[in-house]
Parts: structure tokens; sequence; C-alpha cells
């Protein structure tokens, strides 16, 4: 049977629509209410889903699509919670789930619920297809992503491993065109930085503050926050950043894309970083690849005006590259610092890094160039954290793959949990569609050679 893809996007879109109407807000999440309207659909159509709540209220749906068991299943993994709203500063009510001019608005409409239903779509086509496949394919819609995980994707790692377990599983971040000096080019991430939040504490003599004397704990550690506000830990090239970059620099080609690849040039980058910061709008990011970083957060000292405190301490948000760990990262710091500070780990989670060097990955491209010609794919290094983490740790390898072709006025980056979150139709329709013949391709792969 010929796929109608108009009536998928039709029916796509009422579900979008209707997962916005939800309010999911994290905290507190409450994602029960979208679990059980996504069991209801799978459930209509022939499928046996399991809604599970790792606590009260937040629910988690689980269902698999059966293929012969040749090949190890496909995850298909997405969040249902959402980041808060101020809906003060939206053009329309961001819990509406309105369509205007072709756009559906909402928040979750980019983050990332429009992917919920082109996962869901995916499982819907396939049971009407009857397509035949290698591979199961799993849908796990979760909880929690926004406030890290743990009673969603984490909970499922921990507790519920055998209804998830796969060979990859794609997700978010990637997938989305972004402009790169006139060319487009489409981010799949493949590796995201590590977190080391961490408290660093400087300890002094207390005294009256009439009287000031030089070992004063607020003094000590305002200049070591200082000179981590003035001083980069040092360089790193990591292999995903090196692809990354490279994949980049041949898209852009000429000046611009020999330019990319000084950045990886240890001698070179630093200064030209420098340069950049401040002028181009991804330095911050460019930087953030190719250093571990540290931003000074939260600060506590002393409680009085005329009371020296003996101790004074701030809080860092440290990021990590693949292959560093809170040792060598400590070590960076205190190479900044100097002696004399200490340091208490508040929440640490190792980086994550995979290869886009796989019969997946290919597929992923081969998709995307088919529907977007003259595009290019390009393996992504996040900075910041996903559910990818909690599947490392169940040694899933995780692709950020949630495909849309965005217009240039919509900035991805830019409306993830900011105002006005919306997604035109026509990018819906075409993740819809991208997504469901990776999934098909890819998973009938087997079956071809067998
Ligand atoms: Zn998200």
């Amino acid at each position: 049977m010929k796929i109608e893809w108009e009536k998928a996007t039709d029916e796509a879109v009422q579900h979008l629509q209707a997962l916005l109407r939800i309010n999911t807000t994290n905290p507190p999440g409450n994602e029960r209410e979208a679990a059980d309207y996504l069991a209801d659909v799978l459930s209509a159509e022939g499928y046996d889903p399991v809604v599970l709540e790792s606590a009260p209220l937040r629910g988690n749906v689980v269902v698999r699509y059966r293929g012969s068991g040749e090949d190890p299943p496909l995850l298909l993994l997405s969040h249902l919670d959402v980041v808060p709203a101020e809906p003060e500063h939206w053009q329309h009510d961001p819990f509406g789930g309105k369509l205007v001019d072709g756009m559906i608005w909402g928040r979750g409409a980019l983050d990332m619920k429009s992917i919920v239903v082109m996962q869901l779509m995916t499982m819907l086509l396939l049971k009407r297809e009857e397509t035949q496949l290698a591979r199961d394919v799993i849908f796990a819609a979760t909880a929690d992503e926004e406030m890290g995980g743990k009673y969603g994707a984490g909970f499922l790692v921990d507790q519920h491993l055998d209804l998830i377990q796969a060979e990859h599983a794609l997700s978010e971040f990637g997938g989305f065109p972004v402009d790169l000096g006139g060319r487009r080019v489409y981010l799949c991430q493949v590796a995201e930085k590590g977190i080391c939040w961490v408290r660093m504490r400087a300890r002094g003599r207390p005294g009256h503050g009439s009287m000031p004397h030089q070992d004063n704990a607020t003094v000590k550690l305002a200049e070591a926050v200082a000179k981590l506000g003035r001083v980069d830990l040092p360089f790193h090239r990591t292999d995903a950043v090196t692809e990354m970059f490279e994949g980049m620099a041949s898209s852009l080609g000429g000046i611009p894309g020999a330019g990319l690849r000084l950045l990886l040039n240890p001698a070179l980058s630093p200064p030209l970083l420098r340069l950049l910061l401040g002028n181009h709008p991804f330095a911050s990011y460019f930087h953030a690849l190719l250093h571990n970083t540290v931003s000074p957060t939260v600060l506590r000292a002393g409680n009085k005006t005329n009371v020296i405190p003996s101790e004074a301490e701030v809080e860092l948000d440290g990021r990590i590259l693949p292959g560093q760990s809170l040792e060598t990262f400590l070590a960076e710091v205190q190479a900044v610092v100097g002696p004399g500070f200490e340091f208490e780990p508040i929440e640490i989670a190792p980086p994550v890094e995979t290869t886009s060097r796989t019969p997946l990955f290919a597929t992923m491209a081969e998709v995307l160039e088919r529907h977007d010609p003259g595009v290019a794919v390009v393996p992504m290094v996040m900075v910041g954290g996903t559910d990818a983490k909690h599947l490392a740790r169940a040694g899933i390898p995780c692709y950020g793959f949630s495909p849309m072709c965005l217009p240039p006025e919509i900035d991805f980056l830019g409306m993830v949990h900011g105002h006005n979150e919306r997604i035109p139709i026509e990018a819906l329709a075409f993740g819809v569609r991208v997504l469901y013949e990776v999934v098909e391709a890819y998973c009938s792969r087997g079956t071809e050679d067998h």
C-alpha cells in the first residue's frame, strides 16, 4: 500500500495539537495524561503499550513493533515534559496548540512534542503498512528530561531495561538545519559533554570586620572566581569535535572552511577564538567544543556585615569533553586558582561519545539528502546534556535525529526554551516522512541481505 503522506500530515498535526494542550511543564511534569493519550492512540491501532509511572503522575509509555528479530532493536526515544513558558511574552497561548498561518504554536512544538509525534506516526505507519523488518522498533516517550531524566529515561534504564534495550537510539538533539555561511547543514548529535558540578570552598581566619587581615575567605574565593572568569582551561582536540569541524569545513569550502580547520590547531586555536569571541554567533559554542569549561554561578559567604566569615564557597558549572574526567577537570581548575581550595562534587555525569561511521548514520544522511537536496549532514557535539546520558549507562548509543526542514525565520536554537515556540506544518510533515523512511530502510536492511 502506498502511504498517503498528506493524510499522515493531517493526523500528525492533530496529535501535536492535542499534546501541546496537555500542560506537562516540568516541574512538576505531570506527564501521565500525555502518556495515556499516546497509549490510547497506540491501542486503537492494535498495539499493546505499557504506561509506567516512576512517581505519581510521572508517566512513561513504551511500545514495540515486532520485526523478525534477526537484528537487534532500534529505540525511538522522546520526552513528554516541557520547560516553563511565560505566557505574558507569547503571541499565542503556549498551551493552546493553535494553528496560525501554517504554524502550530505551543511550548514543546520543537522541544520535543513534534518529535514525539514523528515517532508516534512512524509506529502507526509501520503497523498499517505491516512493514516487514529485521529489527524490532521500540517507542518510548518519557517523563522528566528537562530536569535530568531521573523519572523518565533514567527510570527506564534502571528498572525496565528489558523493555528498551536496543542497538541504537534516535532522539534529540539534531536533524535541524543551520545556516553555515550560506550553506544549509543538518547537524546530528553524536556526542555530548559531561557534567562536573562542584562546590569550591575557601577557608580563612574569622574576625571582626573592623580589623581586616590577610586571611579573609571571601577575598580568597573572589580572587579565584575572577581568575576562572579570565583564564581558559587548556585546549583539547577530540575525535568527535574533529569530525564535526571537518564536516562543517568541507561543506563550507574556501576560506571560511580553511578558517574553521585552523580552530583545530592547538597553537592557532586559542588566539583565533579570542578574536572571534564577542563577534561571531558560534564563537562561544566553538570555544566550548575545544575546552573543558567552568562557569562560576552561585556564591555564598558570610551572613553579617561586620563579621569576616571563616569560609566562602562558589558553585562551579563544569563541562568536560569526551575523554575527560572529574579528576582531569579538577586538576585544570586547580592549576588556575592555585592551592588551598576544597572541592566537593554536586553532580557528575560522564561525557557521551559515539561514532557517526555506522550504517544507521549513513541512512539518516541518505534520506535527508534525498528530501532536501544539496544539504550536508554533519555529526555534532552537544555542549549541554540530554537523556543520551542515561542510555549510555546501558551501553545504548544515541543519535540526535529529529528531522525538520525549518525555514530561515525559524531559529531552532533561539526558540527552544524561548518565547513563541512554534513549528511549520511543512517541517512536521517533512519529519514524519523522513523519520519513517529512515526507520523503514534501516530496519528492513537485514531482511534484504538474507
Ligand atoms: Zn528536549
